[in-house]
């Protein structure tokens, strides 16, 4: 196959015009093309009545060397490269202790998958319950207030991304193409093809649930376990070694190898490692709110005349604003057509986040507005980050009223430093509901400060960001893990705990379902290469 990069078609293009540009971009007269699928689509919006489509394409020609020989000063053109998959290991039949993967997110969904698929029959102990049941108790805190601390948004089958825009890019470095095995096992699983080639694809919370039973049942087929409502509160350690896990303070598990993929929010498996001593030190992250506009304001400001085009979707957007007093403000889980949603794990706190449908057609845009802080900002205690986290999240509860309400205000207002009173076109999407107040009060002043530069810079970028009527809702606290459990770059291993792979999100290792599922994939690969080696 050969590929071709950078081709530019308008947006409003027909179908022949792409196999037109692409014998064009070859110089192949028609008979000697087989077959061409898009390998990637992705789009230039910056002229809003220009749009312009961008593709990479692969191609089957007739005589595949002399085209490309004929081609060969054309940078945009090239062999397609392998990115299929390739297992590094294989069970070897031997008797061995079976890897426990903790934690069944996208991280621990991959590593458990990836090593069911080499034959190392993984057990996953996972706290919450099944991806249906948990879906009833999450929706009992959004309807009814009431919270389920170990099934929620957080904790459950599929993890945090669960209930979300299921947005699936990322920046990391991938040179190994693990995240095009992520999207190929999301496609088997009943996620839409189209994952594997729109530049920023996203599934959408009905289909991820879906998708997360169908791979359990596939690494229940491969000798896999997975145990639920099984939450692991000790970890054995003997000379520096895991020798088990302990589940619910009860059952023993015999062990060499654990994968620690337990998210950003299990903050008393945080401390029950630092208690055993793994090593563990304090991280930055973000806290800020989550602000909705309607999602026909970032349509037009974004695509202009091209708005609700159906190739295009709803509009995202993605902003950065330096601030004066050196703090850095940006958009993060930017949310298209979503809802903003209730996502506390701990009874008496209030926490926000996103979600959408796959169709993205909910009235407002949404996106958390946060602000970065480090360590120095909560120094003294590597988990003392967990602490600064908790306080937000209390006092943004107190601020709603005690009733899993949170705090809101009108953009305006914020920016005036009024209390709102009454809300305005805009309606908030968060359920149970919202207590409109100053949100003054809900951050520290250097993030307040920052947060009332960026959103009139914002402004200037999307025009109507800083709309009167559009609403803040907050607070945004689990942006990141406040914490990382070090590992070894190249064992992953956790410096200090030998057979122990802290991983994902929780580990300080990923951020986001894309990262989170390759970094599970990466975490596999060492504990399979590590039990061959003991084997
Ligand atoms: P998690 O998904 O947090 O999974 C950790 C799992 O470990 C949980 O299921 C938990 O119950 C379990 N666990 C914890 N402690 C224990 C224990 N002691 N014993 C047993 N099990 C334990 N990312 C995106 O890329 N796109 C999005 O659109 C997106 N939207 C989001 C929307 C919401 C509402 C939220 C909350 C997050 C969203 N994210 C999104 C972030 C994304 O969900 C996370 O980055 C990702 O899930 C991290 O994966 P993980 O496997 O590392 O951890």
């Amino acid at each position: 196959m050969l590929r071709i990069t950078d081709l530019q078609l308008p947006l409003d293009h027909s179908e022949s015009a792409l196999q037109a540009a692409i014998l064009q971009s070859l110089n192949l007269p028609a008979d000697e093309l087989i077959h061409f699928e898009v390998f990637k689509r992705s789009y230039d919006a910056r002229k809003k009545t220009a749009i312009i489509l961008i593709y990479t394409i692969d191609v089957e020609v007739k005589h595949e060397e002399s085209v490309l020989q004929k081609n060969k000063n054309n940078p945009r053109i090239s062999t397609t490269p392998d990115t299929s998959y390739q297992f590094v290991a294989q069970a070897s039949g031997k008797q061995f202790k079976r890897p426990v993967v903790i934690g069944f997110g996208p991280c621990g969904l991959f590593a458990a998958l990836i090593l069911a698929q080499m034959g190392y029959r993984p057990i996953v102990l996972e706290r919450g319950k099944t991806v249906r049941e948990r879906t009833q108790d999450t929706w009992g805190l959004w309807r009814k207030r009431e919270l389920q601390p170990e099934s929620n948004v957080q904790f459950g089958e599929g993890g945090a991304g669960t209930f979300s825009d299921g947005k699936l890019y990322s920046q990391i470095k991938d040179p190994k193409h693990y995240g095009r095995k992520v999207l190929t096992e999301f496609v088997k699983a009943g996620a839409p093809d189209e994952i594997l080639y729109v530049s920023k694809p996203h599934i959408g919370t009905f289909r991820l649930v879906k998708m997360i039973e169908e791979m359990r049942n596939s690494i229940e087929a491969l000798g896999g376990e997975i145990r639920f409502q099984q939450r692991v509160t000790d970890i054995d350690i003997q000379n520096g070694a895991v020798q088990g896990v302990q589940v619910n303070d009860g059952e023993y598990i015999e062990t060499n190898h654990v994968v620690l993929a337990i998210g950003h929010s299990a903050r008393d498996t945080f401390q029950m490692v630092y208690d055993k001593g793994i090593y563990v030190e304090a991280k930055p992250f973000s806290v800020g709110f989550r602000i909705e506009h309607p999602q026909s304001v970032i349509d037009k400001a974004r695509f202009g005349p091209n708005a609700g085009n159906k190739i295009l979707g709803a509009a995202d957007y993605k902003l950065v604003h330096h601030a004066s007093n050196g703090r850095s403000v940006y958009s993060f889980c930017m949310c298209p057509g979503g809802t903003v949603v209730a996502a506390t794990s701990e009874p008496g706190r209030v926490v926000t986040n996103g979600m959408s449908q796959y169709s993205r057609n909910e009235r407002n845009a949404n996106s958390a507005i946060v602000v970065g802080i480090s360590p120095a900002d909560y120094p003294g205690h590597p988990l003392a980050g967990i602490q600064f986290q908790r306080e937000l999240e209390s006092h943004a509860y107190v601020m709603g009223g005690g009733n899993y309400n949170a705090p809101g205000q009108l953009i305006g207002d914020f920016l005036r430093n009024t209390s709102s009173t009454e809300l305005g076109a805009v309606t908030p999407s968060y359920k149970p509901g919202i207590t409109l107040v100053n949100l003054a009060a809900a951050l520290p002043g250097f993030a307040i400060e920052a947060i009332r530069e960026a959103i009139p810079a914002f402004d200037k970028k999307i025009k109507g960001f800083a709309m009167n009527d559009g609403i803040l809702t907050g607070v945004e606290t689990r942006t990141s893990s406040p914490i990382r459990i070090k590992r070894n770059d190249e064992t992953l291993q956790s410096i200090n705990t030998k057979g122990l792979y802290p991983a994902g999100e929780g580990a300080g290792y990923a951020g986001g379902i894309l990262s989170a599922g390759v970094d599970g994939i990466r975490v596999a690969e060492a504990v399979a290469l590590s039990m061959n080696k003991t084997a």
